[in-house]
């Protein structure tokens, strides 16, 4: 059995993990939102809530393989992605600054912007001497910024961040830098991924054996207009794919209760399916059972994966031949 503290105990993120053993996931990419933050799309179809922490589990514990691809940096308070950038005077935290190339007269000290000595000829302010030549009573040190309100030169102002999200103002250093990464499953770690999910291709080469074709993760409309989806779903060969499936299989890797037999039962009523099976590892309450009973539902229960494919192929086998 799984250690108890895994995070492979809940259902859906074992679903996750069975999507990606089965290929219909084929790596967890983060999007990078302006108001969000980081997300992982794919996951969160899954997983709800946590995402980034059961992702980061799930690497230490061996299941996803992780790679960092790019860093972001986010709002300290809200977690954004977007900033309005601004520069301001480190000496008087002014955001009153031009931004131009400098010029320092050698004679007197004094320095300004380039644009400043043209407008007064290339008097200088302080000392009123003519600018003579380049390299000689004057220098050029480069770009940078003059404050308006101290008159401070500086080649690297502060730069401060607003988030357009929550409105946090924040230096650089006190953003978020977070590294950003994709996850793939370690299909090597083929005894750790037996405990925690199954494996449908043993139940699809035995249905395709009775003549029936089978869908994995297979997504329909209801009359509701809204779409389900079956672990598995399965037809008589001559029908195709065309109509609703004549069996639907759901595959629920927790204790079953009768919400689960409900959420199923609503399913087939929207979709029209007649047979349906829920298998449970490792099992279904009491009354669970008594509902899927009445509603003509058939359950499996299983200890384990290698027992569910065994089972489960034995109850479709059931249903198949009635
Ligand atoms: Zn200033
Ligand atoms: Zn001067
Ligand atoms: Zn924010």
């Amino acid at each position: 059995m799984s250690d108890e503290h895994s995070v492979t105990r809940k259902h859906n993120v074992r679903m996750l993990l069975q999507k990606m053993r089965d290929g219909i996931i084929k790596e967890l990419s983060a999007n990078i939102d302006p108001k969000l933050g980081i997300t992982y799309p794919d996951a969160e179809a899954d997983l709800k809530s946590d995402v980034q922490p059961t992702l980061e589990a799930l690497h230490k514990e061996g299941f996803l393989l992780k790679e960092q691809k790019e860093n972001v940096t986010l709002c300290r308070r809200c977690n954004g992605a977007s900033f309005k950038i601004m520069h301001r005077c480190p000496n008087c935290n002014s955001l009153n600054l031009r931004k131009g190339m400098v010029i320092q007269h050698l004679t007197c000290g004094y320095a300004n912007l380039e644009s400043v000595f043209a407008e007064h000829d290339y008097v200088c302010l302080k000392c009123k001497k003519r600018l003579r030549a380049l390299g000689v009573d004057y220098i050029k040190p480069g770009v940078q910024y003059v404050c308006n309100d101290c008159g401070n030169i500086a080649q690297n102002p502060i730069i401060s961040l607003k988030c357009w999200t929550c409105g946090e103002l924040q230096s650089i250093d006190e953003t978020r830098y977070v590294e950003v990464s994709t996850y793939t499953l370690d299909h090597s770690k083929r005894e750790l991924l037996a405990k925690v999910t199954f494996n449908l291709t043993p139940i699809i080469q035995r249905v395709h054996a009775l003549g029936w074709v089978a869908k994995k993760d297979y997504k329909i409309r209801g009359k509701s207009g809204v779409e389900h989806t079956f672990t598995l779903g399965l037809w008589q060969y001559e029908h195709g794919l065309r109509e609703a499936p004549e069996v639907v299989v759901d595959i629920h890797m927790d204790v079953v209760d009768d919400v689960h037999v409900l959420t199923l039962y609503a399913k087939i009523i929207d979709t029209g399916v007649k047979n349906a099976i829920l298998a449970a590892v490792p099992i279904a309450t009491e009354k669970a059972k008594a509902l899927a009973k009445y509603y003509d539902i058939t359950i499996v229960e299983a200890e384990g994966a290698d027992a569910l494919v065994e089972k489960l192929t034995l109850a479709i086998e059931d249903v198949i031949k009635s």
